[in-house]
């Protein structure tokens, strides 16, 4: 089967975020595909209630023969085992995995849009992406990801952290 290059997003804003992004990266690699590059985990604040913790972000690419609806799937039960795991009372979740880009393929369905619409409007994205992939070109946006990064207006800043 062919494989392909995946490359998803991972938030984690509740309970141990470092843990949890740890956990999501082992879940991936066995489930989704082998993981062959990661960033640096990056700190944003999140806006408004000030008693709200920072997000953790980190971006990631993998080697995946799902096609993409299993795809989706399969980082969406990723998603559900961790936060049952960490057992958190309220309907937050503590991880998000976000489907960034499937090679330079353009899908829209309902349930699946790829590229992610919001990639070139969030710092808290484009900073680790950048780290890893700076000259892929975005391929609706035909742009390097560098160069969005640089024509980003989000004002929202992001920390780069030591660890991943
Ligand atoms: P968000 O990521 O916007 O905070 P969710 O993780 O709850 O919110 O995702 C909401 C829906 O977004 C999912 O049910 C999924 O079907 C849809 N979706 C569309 N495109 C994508 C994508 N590229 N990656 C992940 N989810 C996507
Ligand atoms: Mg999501």
């Amino acid at each position: 089967m062919s494989e392909k290059n995946i490359v998803l997003l991972l938030g984690a804003n509740l309970g141990d975020k470092e843990e949890t992004l740890r956990n999501a990266v082992i879940e991936i690699n066995e489930g989704v595909g082998e993981v062959v590059s990661i960033s640096h985990f990056y700190e944003t604040a999140a806006w408004g209630k000030e008693d709200q913790p920072s997000y953790y972000n980190q971006v990631l690419v993998c080697k995946s023969s799902l096609d993409p609806q299993n795809l989706l799937k399969t980082t969406q039960n990723i998603e559900q085992k961790l936060g049952r795991v960490r057992k958190e009372k309220w309907g937050a979740r503590i991880i998000d995995v976000d489907i960034l880009f499937i090679e330079r393929e353009k899908i829209s369905e309902e349930n699946l849009k790829v590229p992610h619409p919001f990639i070139q409007e969030r710092r808290f994205t484009l900073e680790p992406l950048k780290e890893i992939l700076p000259h892929f070109v975005h391929p609706v946006l035909n742009q390097t990801l560098s160069d969005l990064l640089l024509n980003c207006k989000d004002p929202l800043p992001v920390k780069k952290l030591s660890m991943k």
